[in-house]
């Protein structure tokens, strides 16, 4: 049985994608940074039948908690075989570049950014006992720094200071990690769920967090024969969902 860590799957798409993988025959480790919450979601999976599910506690600001969850995996598990680092977060506003305080710039780097790259490096060595490895970086298309100079791109007007370019840093690290690992059968994508109706974004988006989730799962069943180090985005429905950088 193929094994998923997700990251921030107590709900919304994280959650859909535990529910997509676990019915698709992966052992989904359900991360979750309140325990309690995620004792809570990954119960309701069990009473849909899906017992190969786990909650694990995971806040990827927290190295301690990072170290913990993965000492507690690498117990049970000879390797995990996908990564999806999922939690992230908008951050309070005002974002404008103006007069943004570089606090909230820190927190949202702090969850977005570095706890992506934490969360990572500290599964990389169980990642790396898989046969077929497969990271998802999620992402928006609110990092794209193409679109946000088209005054054409309806990404175009809607500027952030600190959440954008946290995904813009995160999409530079999936370059940077794909290219490392090119010569190995690991797929690293960032992929873009798009916008979709969340707590996120007080449930604004057109996209349906189900269909938004299928869109994250499909690249983390990617194949040795699939893509890497590519951006794809459920908002860029042409070339296949290839959102430029
Ligand atoms: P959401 O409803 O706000 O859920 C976010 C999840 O991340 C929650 O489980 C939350 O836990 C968790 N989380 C936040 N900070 C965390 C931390 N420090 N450690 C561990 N977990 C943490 O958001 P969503 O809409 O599902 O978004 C999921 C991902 O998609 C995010 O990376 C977001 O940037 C991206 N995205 C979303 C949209 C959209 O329109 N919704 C569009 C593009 C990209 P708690 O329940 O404890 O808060």
């Amino acid at each position: 049985m193929k094994t998923v860590l997700i990251t921030g799957a107590n709900k919304s798409i994280g959650f859909e994608s535990a529910r997509i993988l676990a019915k698709n025959g992966y052992f989904v480790y359900l991360g979750a940074r309140d325990a309690a919450k995620g004792k809570e979601a990954a119960a309701k999976l069990h009473a849909e039948g899906l017992t190969n599910v786990e909650p694990i506690q995971i806040d990827v600001t927290d190295k301690a908690s990072i170290k913990a969850a993965q000492k507690s995996l690498a117990e049970k598990q000879a390797s995990l075989d996908v990564l999806i680092n999922n939690a992230g977060i908008l951050g309070s506003w005002e974002q404008s570049a103006q007069d943004v305080d570089v606090n909230i710039i820190r927190e949202v780097f702090d969850t977005n950014y570095f706890g992506v790259i934490n969360v990572t490096q500290a599964f990389l060595p169980l990642l790396k006992k898989s046969d077929a490895p497969v990271i998802v970086n999620v992402t928006s298309g609110l990092g794209s720094l193409t679109l946000h100079s088209d005054p054409n791109s309806k990404f175009y007007p809607v500027k952030t200071a600190a959440y954008g370019p946290s995904k813009t840093a995160l999409n530079a690290f999936t370059v940077v990690l794909a290219y490392e690992l090119r010569d190995t059968n690991f797929k690293v994508n960032a992929i873009d769920p798009g916008y979709t109706a969340t707590d996120f974004n007080n449930n604004q988006g057109p996209f349906k967090v189900e269909d938004s989730a299928a869109f994250v799962v499909k690249y983390a069943m990617l194949g040795t024969d699939g893509p890497t180090g590519k951006f794809f985005s459920h908002d860029v429905p042409e070339n296949n969902n290839e959102c430029p950088w």
